[in-house]
């Protein structure tokens, strides 16, 4: 899960290309009917972003930055104006991040992650993808299988750690989702794993007792392994828009979210939405999604990101 190789940033443009056909065409346009940085255009500009589920505050930022920058900078072309707009996007969207995603090298093993989200936004495949990325990386891998609740759960989960070669610590459907988890960390300590996963059932942020079982996942965790869990990575479906922003709020409260995983960028043209919400709660984003494929994971690149978002056709 290291830097992005060349078929990961093609990969990456391709996962944006419904966001840039929108979200940047539009912009893109705008530079070149407009060419100066007046009221107008930034209303214009206001607009798009607004559209684009960018959020108002983080619209506010690149608006008021672009008017100063505006008058301070020269800019004679509409690429020089385009490239301005692009990095007023790159300050604004990307506060919050240190600029890589990834997760670091386990310092203490087991290096326990637990991964949380509502109902379908990809946390199992994103634990298939990511097992499989560590098992790559010369780590044994055991992912708990604490998602009791769905029917087949256990049989995707299952099928994911055989792609990936990670080993699975599962009990029967309806079994208490902790004492999976606790059954997980013990078993992969026992035998000296690099790595832990812990799987979750996808639940709505606003049903009180299902967060409630979530912490409860936690402490159980927190108590088998000193400073476990290192890592909560909250799964958010990128066509979420705003919405994801309360999701990211109710189970950062409940269970201490530590990074963003954004799955589906793929299939949405709200991708510069993550980036919103990771400004706005200053949680950086890890991974990105961008298709079903076990190596369709992304460390996130903050750079690479938003070139890919304004990749020029025929660039990749
Ligand atoms: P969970 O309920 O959060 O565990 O979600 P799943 O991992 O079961 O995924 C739900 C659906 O989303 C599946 O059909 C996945 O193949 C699909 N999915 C997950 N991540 C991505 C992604 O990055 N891109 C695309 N296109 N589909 C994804
Ligand atoms: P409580 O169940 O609300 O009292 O909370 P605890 O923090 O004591 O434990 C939470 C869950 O973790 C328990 O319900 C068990 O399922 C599991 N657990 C805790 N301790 C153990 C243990 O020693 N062995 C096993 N297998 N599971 C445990
Ligand atoms: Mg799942």
């Amino acid at each position: 899960m290291g830097i992005l190789s060349a078929i990961g940033v093609t990969k990456l443009r391709e996962s944006l290309s419904k966001t840039r056909t929108t979200v940047v065409g539009k912009i893109s346009r705008l530079v070149t009917t407009r060419r100066t940085v007046d009221d107008d255009f930034l209303t214009e500009l206001e607009e798009i972003l607004i559209g684009a589920d960018v959020g108002v505050d983080t619209t506010t930022d690149i608006v008021e930055g672009l008017r100063a920058r505006a008058h301070a900078e020269r800019y004679g072309s509409s690429e020089e104006l385009l490239a301005l707009v692009k990095d007023e996007m790159r300050l604004h969207l990307s506060a919050g991040n240190n600029g890589n995603g990834g997760t670091h090298a386990p310092e203490t093993t087991p290096h326990v992650i637990m991964v949380v989200g509502i109902n379908g936004v990809g946390k199992t495949t994103t634990i298939g993808k990511l097992a499989h990325g560590y098992v790559r990386e010369g780590k044994s891998v055991y992912i708990g299988a604490a998602d009791t609740f769905r029917a087949a759960a256990n049989e995707q989960l299952e099928i994911w750690a055989s792609r990936a070669g990670a080993t699975i610590i599962r009990q029967q459907q309806g079994s208490d989702p902790a004492a999976v988890a606790f059954d997980t960390v013990r078993s992969a300590a026992a035998h000296n794993a690099d790595v832990v996963i812990i799987d979750t059932a996808g639940r709505l942020h606003t049903k009180i007792n299902l967060m409630e079982e979530l912490r409860k996942i936690r402490r159980v965790i927190e108590k088998v392994a000193a400073g476990a869990p290192h890592e909560v990575l909250l799964v958010i479906d990128a066509s979420t828009g705003q919405n994801g922003l309360q999701q990211a709020k109710q189970f950062g409260q409940a269970v201490g979210v530590t990074g963003l995983v954004l799955s589906k960028l793929d299939g949405t043209a709200k991708g510069g939405v993550v980036l919103a919400i990771s400004k706005a709660l200053n949680l950086p984003v890890k991974y990105v999604g961008v298709g079903e494929g076990i190596d369709d994971l992304q460390p996130f690149d903050r750079d690479a990101f938003i070139d890919a978002m304004f990749a020029q056709a025929g660039e990749g």
